[in-house]
């Protein structure tokens, strides 16, 4: 595949880039760990798990505060208390935090209380919600939609660039194919191959990419020999419990063990966690 080489997400716009939230600089040699719950549940919860995270060497809290669910009757998220609570728990761990955004009405909202914006799967062409985004500076994740290809992925992010607004992290989360075994399919060929045509930063989500706790491990360490900037990976503090994608969440013990994995292999591409 080769990509329009006017686009702005293209190498012949940029080599690359390094988007600086709050001085943590994402797409340079340091990778960027990023972790926290699907969803925040309550104060305990951020707070418990933040402190856990940041501890094990997570650089931002994640936290979903309105919830993209499959079904209306699924718990749609603690919404502003949510956002209320990530920043609290901000306040405490001195962690940035990064929640996702379903509306342009909540873009102000979120411009003030939160330092990434993420717009998920499901959003990635609402475009809409990409050109508003692009009016804005505030960084945003973008991750893929379980059904784009990557030359698709990256037209939502020249949306975004397009606009003006150039702090842009991708994040591929896995597609949807034939195996029904994982929830996703991650498609480890997309990382090198949008190092090779883009200079954005990219991280992977494993947890969204298998839905299973256990394979989030060898997903996260494939990720980074394949070159991935970072990792976003869903932790909870009770994951039997947890009101949103349990199954596929570390507990505080998992995720401290993969830090120390995922900081072997990045020694071995030249990385630093
Ligand atoms: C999430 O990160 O909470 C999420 C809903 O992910 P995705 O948009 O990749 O499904
Ligand atoms: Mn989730």
């Amino acid at each position: 595949m080769k990509l329009n080489s006017n686009l702005k997400v293209g190498k012949n716009y940029k080599e690359t880039s390094i988007i600086d939230v709050n001085s943590i600089k994402i797409g340079g040699k340091k990778l960027t760990i990023i972790a926290g719950p699907c969803s925040v549940e309550s104060k305990e919860q951020i707070n418990d798990i933040s402190k856990n995270v940041k501890r094990s060497g997570a650089s931002i809290l994640r936290g979903g505060a309105f919830k993209p669910r499959t079904s209306p009757y699924s718990f749609q998220g603690l919404e502003l208390e949510g956002l209320n609570l990530l920043k609290e728990a901000k306040k405490n761990t001195n962690l940035p935090i990064v929640s996702e955004i379903m509306s342009v009405s909540m873009i102000e909202k979120f411009i003030e209380d939160v330092d990434i914006i993420q717009v998920g799967a499901r959003n990635m062409q609402n475009f809409d919600l990409l050109k508003e985004l692009g009016k804005t500076k505030k960084p945003i994740l973008l991750k893929r939609g379980f059904s784009a290809t990557i030359e698709e992925f990256l037209n939502s992010a020249e949306y975004i660039m397009s606009g003006g607004n150039e702090n842009i992290i991708l994040c591929e989360r896995g597609i949807r194919t034939f195996e029904p075994f994982t929830r996703n399919t991650l498609d480890i060929s997309s990382i090198p191959i949008i190092k090779k045509l883009s200079h954005l930063p990219i991280i992977v989500d494993p947890s969204h990419a298998s839905g299973i706790s256990s394979l989030v491990e060898p997903l996260s360490l494939a990720s980074i020999s394949a070159g991935a900037d970072g990792l976003i990976i869903e932790v909870h503090n009770d994951p039997k419990n947890a009101l949103c994608d349990g199954e596929q969440s570390l507990n505080i013990n998992e995720f401290d063990e993969l830090v120390k994995k995922v900081k072997l292999v990045a020694n071995a591409v030249n990385r630093e966690v």
